[in-house]
């Protein structure tokens, strides 16, 4: 057991992010001018899957809800980038289990993959929240980081008929043949960019995928899907439905205030308790650290566990995740901050993406992102949903500039200048 958790490679680093079931709904969803008019019940989805859509107080669909749900029902392929927040968890959890059948001996039906743990976490949460009344199905989630044999134990006496993964793990598991995919009939990637960008990932999710039998759907999602990858994205595909945002420039989030300010290295963390003093908010993410195009990602590790440390000794409740941490120090950390113990969270990218903590009302990058890309993934656990949200920007060189002129031209992103004050109803949900 130990060699194949020894082989098994750590994707997470870089990118991702969501979350799950948050009971509270004490943050009013804004509303948010894609929310279309029609409602979930004209997708004729299963009772019990409207039994528990009306318990997670969605009322209406989102966008992307209202464009994919009724085409990905009748099993049609789907690309899909939209932008995140917005809800596109919930179209491929919906229609997959809108579509699963569970009669006959237990067997995986649906097989959702995506880069990071805590998202696969996440992801098979929003499956067990969602199938709480079809109480036949079974969700297992297996992700790297926790012995092997315990997945195995589980494959062996509960077959679950959703498979959340990770890459590494799941072709472990599809190689000692203890994960049988022949019976799968939709096979979903999350954040597929991630997936398919970099090589050693893409042949995992390849030889995964041909584990699986050539008939069935295949989902693929990101908030973004460059014109490098969509070809790639189409290979899996069989005449997919493609629903792209049309251009980058509507990426960014309405209800988002944004702001960049100057500030030298070591003016840093001053600048950053002036704010924390000066600004109202439920909770913040900061960020530390950035991978670069390079892949050197460790730079976060070290400065997530100073800032905290010290953020707590000037009295902020802070906290700190990064990917070189144990998984069970990592979920134990993500779910601290969830449930609210502690409002701020030092993390790396292995935060940025896909992370949905509904309280977040408020994202530093403290250290500006090297890509980006991954400022869109970053500020976007901000203004979940069409709320109101702020996200402000440490530029302290010339590659911070640089990268930060790109996210404006690119996104045509409204990012100013940090004023004197700033008004607190502008990205507080009243
Ligand atoms: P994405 O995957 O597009 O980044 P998520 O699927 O994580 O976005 O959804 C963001 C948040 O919005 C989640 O908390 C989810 O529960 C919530 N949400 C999704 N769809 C709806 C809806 N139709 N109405 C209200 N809230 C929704």
């Amino acid at each position: 057991m130990a060699s194949v958790e020894d082989e098994l490679v750590d994707y997470d680093e870089e990118a991702d992010a969501v979350d799950e079931n948050d009971s509270s709904k004490q943050v009013k969803k804004g509303s948010y001018t894609g929310i279309h008019a029609s409602g979930f019940k004209d997708f004729l989805l299963k009772q019990e899957l409207m039994r528990s859509i009306v318990d997670c107080g969605f009322e209406h669909p989102s966008e992307v809800q209202h464009e994919v749900i009724p085409q990905a029902n009748l099993g049609m392929d789907v690309i899909c980038q939209a932008k995140s927040g917005m809800g596109k968890t919930a179209v491929f959890v919906l229609t997959t289990l809108h579509q699963v059948e569970t009669e006959g001996d237990a067997q995986v039906k649906v097989l959702v993959l995506c880069h990071t743990r805590e998202l696969a976490f996440q992801i098979s949460n929003e499956f067990q929240r969602f199938s709480k009344y079809l109480t036949d199905v079974k969700t297992g989630v297996f992700y790297g980081g926790v012995p092997v044999r315990e997945n195995i134990k589980v494959l062996k006496t509960a077959c679950p008929h959703v498979v959340v993964g990770t890459p590494g793990r799941i072709l472990a598991l599809v190689k000692s043949k203890d994960l049988d995919l022949s019976h799968v009939k939709h096979y979903v990637m999350d954040e597929c960019d991630q997936l398919l960008g970099e090589l050693d990932i893409r042949k995992d999710v390849q030889q995964i995928f041909m584990a699986t039998p050539h008939d069935k759907q295949v989902m693929m999602f990101s908030a973004t899907l460059s014109k490098e990858v969509r070809p790639i994205c189409r290979k899996f595909c069989q005449d997919p439905m493609e629903i792209y945002v049309d251009d980058e420039a509507k990426l960014t989030l309405h209800g988002l205030k944004q702001y960049f300010v100057d500030v030298t290295e070591a003016e840093k963390n001053r600048k950053l308790n002036d704010l924390l003093d000066a600004l109202e908010f439920n909770q913040v993410v900061c960020f530390v650290g950035g991978a670069s195009s390079d892949g050197n990602v460790r730079r976060g590790k070290a400065r997530s566990e100073t800032l905290s440390k010290l953020l707590e000794e000037c009295s902020f409740p802070s906290i700190y995740i990064h990917g070189k941490m144990r998984q069970q120090e990592r979920l134990t950390r993500y779910k601290r901050f969830k449930d609210f113990e502690k409002r701020i969270l030092v993390a790396t990218d292995l935060f940025g993406r896909g992370m949905d903590i509904e309280r977040v009302n408020i994202v530093v990058n403290y250290d500006f992102p090297k890509v980006a890309d991954q400022y869109l993934h970053r500020v976007g656990r901000a203004g979940r949903f069409g709320t109101k949200g702020l996200a402000i920007s440490f530029i302290s060189s010339e590659e911070d500039r640089a990268v930060l002129k790109e996210v404006q031209e690119r996104f045509t992103a409204d990012i100013n200048p940090l004023p004197d004050s700033i008004e607190v109803s502008s990205y507080m949900n009243a």
